[in-house]
């Protein structure tokens, strides 16, 4: 019996690779026919992933531009980009074809021909689709879904109000140059105060001085963040702004969060506001949330954390304690894992319904890679 064809698009981006990384381990190519494609190199060798050889047909990568080309895949899962979706998946669905469309991009996410895919949240959600024969499967954007997979218990028991989420985003969220770029300036600050560590002796205030110069310096590597230094610093926007006085990444919490809950649009009658601040911090590749939660009404905290822990196979609570805190709910902790901890949890003194939380997630894996290679195996076992 031949294997259904998947067609990969941006395998070798960031979220490309931990996608490939995923479904190795997995064993997802044994149920496939993988087809390589490319935007810049077509016509060359497929590679050797991590030693394997995937491919099992084309040896070669194909162009990602031929419509003719993409046709013959009875899946499509794009990691290439926003650019690259808006050019080809209008004339692909006009050329008749009837495929599933699977992208890490956000262009289609809000499109009502689209779902958004996070299956431990929204599981009836995407059931229905494939009993509607939905077509077109987008990951949520990558805070987004990290929330939605921390706060998953709360949310299947009706619980909530409204939540504020402050975020701390990796640099990874903004691309791979930039995770570079941050580690430069880690080492530029480094180089220009090494000797002075060196010194005991030497004022730390003449330190702070001078890396307050190197941070201001116009040598000092910040070109990907638009000029402004990340490392010894934060950047309290993220994204082009949108109404409200939000940024888009802020507005994406309320939009896509309602969307994968099955509930009306944002700021619409029936939706939750979910609304915050989003930071770029000088983290890696693990986003971190610090949350506001306003709950209908007063539960303690050992039924909170009960629910939160119950509600998926990878969200941990992390007891509100120092120690624990410090091992287990940090970007440090968490990298490369599918571990959603949870911890700070407590009353806030604005009144027995207000809850204080912080979740860490990589951003790469529940915030991008997971979310699409889960949707293709629901959809290759549906
Ligand atoms: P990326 O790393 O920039 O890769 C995108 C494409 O760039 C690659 O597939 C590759 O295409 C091309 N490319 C050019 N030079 C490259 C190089 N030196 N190394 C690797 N690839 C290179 O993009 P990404 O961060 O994976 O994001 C892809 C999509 O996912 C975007 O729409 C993004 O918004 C979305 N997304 C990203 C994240 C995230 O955390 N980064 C999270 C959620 C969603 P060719 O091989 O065809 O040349």
């Amino acid at each position: 019996m031949s294997l259904p064809v998947v067609g990969f698009v941006g395998w070798r981006g960031m979220v490309g690779s931990v996608l490939l990384e995923r479904m190795l381990a997995e064993k997802d190519f044994d149920l496939i026919e993988p087809i390589f494609f490319s935007t810049s190199n077509s016509g060359a060798k497929v590679p050797s992933f991590a030693g394997h050889r995937i491919s099992k047909n084309e040896e070669v990568l194909q162009d990602a531009h031929q419509i003719d080309a993409l046709k013959k895949c009875d899946y499509i899962i794009s990691t290439q980009g926003g650019d690259y979706t808006n050019a080809i998946f209008g004339p692909l669905r006009a050329s008749g074809w009837s495929g599933h469309w699977i992208d890490a991009a956000s262009s289609l996410r809000m499109d009502s021909q689209a779902k958004i895919v996070l299956d431990p949240v929204n599981r009836p959600v995407i059931d229905q689709a494939i009993a509607h024969n939905n077509l077109n499967w987008i990951g949520g954007n990558c805070t987004v879904s990290l929330m939605l997979m921390g706060l998953n218990g709360l949310f299947n028991a009706g619980l909530v109000e409204w939540v504020s989420a402050m975020t701390y985003q990796a640099a990874s969220g903004a691309g791979a140059q930039n995770m570079r770029e941050l580690l430069s300036q880690m080492g530029y600050l480094y180089q220009h105060v090494q000797g002075d560590l060196a010194d005991s002796g030497a004022a730390i205030l003449d330190i702070d001085r001078r890396v307050t110069e190197a941070l201001n310096s116009d040598n000092y590597p910040k070109s990907n963040f638009r000029n402004t230094p990340l490392a010894g610093s934060l950047i309290p926007w993220i994204d082009v702004p949108v109404a409200h006085g939000q940024t888009k990444e802020e507005w994406k919490g309320g939009a896509e969060c309602n969307k994968i809950l099955g509930l009306p649009p944002f700021r619409e009658a029936g939706s939750i506001p979910i609304d915050g601040i989003c930071v770029r911090v000088g983290s890696m590749r693990c986003h971190s949330q610090g949350l506001t939660i306003k709950l209908k009404k007063h539960v303690a905290i050992e039924e909170i954390e009960q629910l939160l822990t119950n509600a998926n196979d990878w969200v941990n609570v992390v007891p509100n304690d120092r120690e624990l805190t410090e091992k287990h709910l940090t970007p440090a902790a968490v990298t490369g894992t599918l571990q959603i901890p949870i911890g700070r949890i407590h009353h806030l003194a604005m009144g027995p319904e207000y809850i204080g939380a912080f979740t860490v997630g990589d951003q790469l894996l529940w915030g991008a890679a997971e979310p699409l290679r889960r949707i293709l195996r629901i959809l290759l076992e549906a």
